[in-house]
């Protein structure tokens, strides 16, 4: 199974999902950038995750707050006192493990050094504002994107007018200095976040919170992830977090095991409790029809954009034995799929092909993702669509000259269909929706 995990990240080098960061610096470790095609199929994930929750509901608006916020912000979240890990250093490489990592483990895993006694290690990445690095100056990357929309509740009250239940939506770059990066982008100093918060009222919050349980799972089982590969595990009352009722991972079952995706939590009326009594406004909600004050409660669905991604590469990534070749090919959803449609000119040495296929590959980029390619012989071309999973590749060849059709494979099915070209374009967008 950990040979799935390195096929996998080799097809992202080879292919242009996935890059080691500054790599011609030798690499910064756990580092990654995304590629040509890695930012599209983020992009698809986090456009299928907003319009599920933004744009086909009426009660959740969008947000995108600053990473830098206001220091208060991290001592009312509970972040500068409690966002540690305990740690401990090799005296001889240096290294730094996480206490719960080591164990009963007396000596350094790397090289059997001694071990310092576990220190408390603070996973907020520190930064000054301004150009006198001193206390007053100390601001904070945020690790969440969550405290950026409780900050603004009131001010969302206050354009927007909703009634309880809602939510607010944001995606966004969070940091976290991580103290045992690894498995590739699954956890990273760096990272990306889908977070919902969805404010209700105490007494609906357990009903709304499962709601959520099923919606999420709705919205991965919908983009075509495998469903044995998903489990749902509720965490047990020691596991919850002081202020929180109840919460359930998301979890996908990684070539390394099963391991967290998303977390669905409800945080009851901790986070706006906490902000009004730190920044001193009230954050209580008032019911016009009841004539009441209070604060909601928050049922929080947060998801890792990289890890999300990471488990659609894994879900998606097959081989297939056809005529003796192994067919690698990532059988990606539609909606998430980087390209949708490449064109290919059968004969790269003759013009009428070549200007046919570069026409048709112009009109088809106005309303889906296509891409022309002539960098090799068809056989090649194709292989190379499979393994980024182009959901159709269309070939001109010399009959096309004639006859005025194109050939369509499928991806899945390598099926070959002749399509007359003049309604080649509403044919794909049939098959695409
Ligand atoms: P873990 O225990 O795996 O570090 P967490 O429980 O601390 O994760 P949360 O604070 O609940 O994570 O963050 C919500 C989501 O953000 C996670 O489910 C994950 O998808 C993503 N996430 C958190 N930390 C990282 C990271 N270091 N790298 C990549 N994604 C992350």
């Amino acid at each position: 199974m950990a040979d799935t995990m390195e096929k996998v990240v080799s097809l992202c080098k080879r292919r242009g999902f996935i890059f080691p960061g500054s790599e011609i610096y030798g690499g910064l470790a756990n580092s990654w950038d995304y590629g040509p095609y890695g930012v599209e199929l983020k992009n698809n994930i986090k456009k299928a995750w907003w319009k599920a929750n933004v744009y086909m509901r009426n009660d959740i608006y969008g947000m995108d707050a600053a990473i830098i916020m206001h220091p208060k912000t991290w001592e009312a979240s509970g972040h500068v006192e409690n966002f540690f890990d305990l740690k401990a250093d090799c005296k001889g490489c240096k290294k730094r493990f996480k206490a719960a990592d080591l164990k009963d483990i007396k000596k350094c895993p790397e090289c059997g050094g001694e071990l310092t006694e576990a220190r408390q290690f603070n996973l907020m990445f520190k930064t000054h504002t301004g150009p006198i690095e001193d206390a007053s100056s100390l601001a904070y990357l945020r690790p969440e994107t969550a405290q950026g929309m409780f900050v603004n509740f009131s001010n969302i009250l206050d354009s927007r007018h909703p009634k309880l239940p809602f939510g607010l939506a944001q995606i966004g770059k969070s940091f976290r200095n991580e103290i045992t990066p690894g498995n590739f982008t699954f956890r990273t100093r760096e990272f990306e976040q889908m977070e919902i918060e969805y404010f209700c009222r105490p007494e609906e919050s357990d009903k709304v919170y499962q709601d959520w349980v099923e919606a999420r799972k709705s919205w991965y089982l919908d983009l075509g992830m495998k469903p044995e590969n998903i489990r749902f595990r509720k965490h047990s009352k020691d596991e919850l977090a002081h202020y929180a009722k109840a919460c359930t991972d998301v979890e996908y079952n990684f070539p390394w095991g099963w391991s967290e995706l998303e977390g669905i939590a409800n945080r009851t009326d901790f986070d706006l409790k906490q902000h009004s009594s730190f920044s001193g406004q009230d954050l209580r909600y008032f019911d016009e029809v009841k004539k009441e004050r209070f604060f909601p409660h928050i049922i929080e669905p947060s998801g890792g954009v990289d890890r999300c991604m990471l488990a659609f590469l894994a879900d998606a990534y097959h081989e297939e034995l056809v005529k003796d070749d192994t067919r690698v090919v990532l059988r990606l959803n539609k909606d998430l799929a980087p390209n949708k449609v490449a064109v290919l000119p059968l004969l790269k040495n003759r013009a009428e092909i070549v200007g046919i296929a570069k026409k048709l590959a112009l009109d088809l980029k106005k309303d889906m993702v296509a891409v022309y390619d002539d960098t090799a012989n068809i056989g090649k071309l194709y292989r190379r669509q499979d393994e980024v999973g182009t959901m159709f590749c269309v070939t001109i060849d010399v009959q096309s000259l004639e006859d005025k059709q194109a050939t369509v494979r499928s991806r899945d099915t390598m099926g070959q269909e002749r399509i007359n070209i003049d309604n080649l374009k509403q044919y794909l967008i049939e098959k695409l929706k």
